[in-house]
């Protein structure tokens, strides 16, 4: 039997309701924010992803399914939506129409992590994108946009961490003071933080080992080093989100995997997933459309993680998978061709009818009908044909009725 591959999951239809929930949940909420609704491809040129994701990221670095196709393209299957959403808002001038474009999408990511609970290499996000708004009014709105999802899909334990990573100009004297103070640090850092130190200092804030936790107390914060600007758009997105009552807390230390974030940087984090607690990650990329190529456009966007998501929302809800309004059980072949003229009437107009396809006794069809938790059976008899009448049994209550077969219609209606 040939098997998954390691990392990657199916979603089986028990679960797949829930997803289906949670995502018409999020678009119908995104599109009343004004969101619209945007599909890009699973692959892209690679170039596209290091360049924005940046070299120098676990990502780019380890975690990419990259090949070259037969063409000699270098192709990778996309580690996130961001960067496409981005090609695409330039490639399309979406700007020419509106600076203002608000995108989100859902669909699959790429990472080749190593797989445990909640890390998959096949992972599911749903993304949402907004280009051309500077104002700090923005960010605080999307946080509360998450927030009010969230709420909605009652997963109450869960709190923003928020942080500012300054702008070039700021981020350049934090970089080069917690260089020096890496340097002091340098023999307690984990062997990833060890080569970090050089090439991406801010990322050993964000490392989770615990030697590197412990070695980096005592370092530079950010929020020292921000510039009257990125102090000002920070105070005020904190201000906007007390206004619109969300909690949130600051952590110094959130910086983001991704090279290309400015100013804002978020994460929603919950306790009830153990190791990885983050279940949705955003901020601000204020320079990263004009460095593909495009405008000079301030974005901001998030990502949640869907896997986690559904995860925590499974434990508030039961079971999503839909079961028939009734079941009409036919014996004989006159009324199973009656029988399956109405299944399929029902099933076009909007009811959730099953039959019996087997030639199945009365006793089994029964079994099957409440195997498929078929709210009620309705027999199709020579009896009951005779009688111009259908018999009704209530599957909770064991109740029978006789239907007469010309106010069937109406029955269902009613039902
Ligand atoms: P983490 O710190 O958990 O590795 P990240 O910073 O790499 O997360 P982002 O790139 O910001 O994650 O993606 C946003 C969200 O997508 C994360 O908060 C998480 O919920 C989810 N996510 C990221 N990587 C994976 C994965 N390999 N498997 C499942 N979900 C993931
Ligand atoms: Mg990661």
């Amino acid at each position: 039997m040939i098997q998954l591959i390691r990392g990657v999951k199916d979603i089986l239809p028990g679960d797949a309701g829930l997803w289906q929930y949670i995502e018409r949940e999020a678009s119908s909420l995104f599109e009343n924010f004004g969101f619209k609704n945007i599909r890009i491809p699973i692959m892209e040129r690679t170039e596209l992803f290091s360049r924005s994701i940046g070299e120098q990221t676990d990502i780019v670095e380890k975690e990419m399914y990259t090949f070259e196709d037969r063409g000699g393209d270098m192709i990778t299957l996309r580690p996130e939506a961001t960067a496409s959403i981005v090609r695409s808002y330039i490639q399309h001038r979406m700007y020419a129409a509106d600076p203002v474009q608000k995108l989100y999408t859902i669909g699959p990511m790429f990472r080749r992590e190593r797989p445990q609970k909640g890390r998959y290499r096949q992972f599911y996000q749903i993304d949402a994108e907004v280009f051309g708004v500077a104002s700090p009014l923005m960010d605080s709105q999307i946080i509360f946009m998450l927030m009010t999802l969230f709420s909605r899909l009652k997963v109450s334990d869960c709190s923003v961490r928020l942080n500012s990573l300054g702008c070039p100009e700021c981020r350049t004297a934090f970089k080069s003071a917690l260089s020096a103070f890496l340097e002091s640090r340098s023999v307690s850092l984990c062997e990833d933080c060890q080569r970090r130190r050089d090439r991406n200092p801010l990322r050993v804030l964000d490392c989770k080992a615990p030697a590197c936790r412990q070695a980096m107390e005592g370092a530079p914060a950010i929020g020292d080093f921000l510039c009257a600007d990125c102090r000002g758009h920070f105070d005020a997105v904190m201000q906007n989100l007390a206004r619109l009552d969300i909690p949130f807390e600051t952590d110094k230390n959130l910086v983001r995997g991704l090279d290309y974030y400015t100013r804002t940087a978020f994460e929603i984090q919950t306790t009830l997933l153990g190791a990885q607690s983050a279940v949705a990650g955003g901020g601000r990329y204020d320079g990263l459309v004009k460095m593909l190529g495009g405008p000079d456009t301030p974005a901001i966007g998030f990502a949640i993680g869907m896997d986690r998501l559904s995860e925590i929302v499974a434990a508030h809800f039961g079971d999503f998978s839909r079961k028939p309004r009734m079941f009409i059980a036919a014996l004989g072949s006159a009324c199973q061709a009656l029988a399956f003229e109405w299944v399929n009437r029902l099933n076009s107009e909007g009811i959730y009818a099953e039959m019996d396809m087997a030639d199945r006794s009365l006793k089994s069809q029964m079994k099957q009908a409440d195997r498929q938790g078929a709210a009620r059976v309705v027999i199709f008899g020579d009896t009951e044909m005779a009688a111009k009448q259908v018999l009704v049994r209530d599957m909770a209550t064991h109740e029978q009725t006789t239907v007469p077969l010309e106010s069937f219609t109406e029955y269902v209606t009613k039902m």
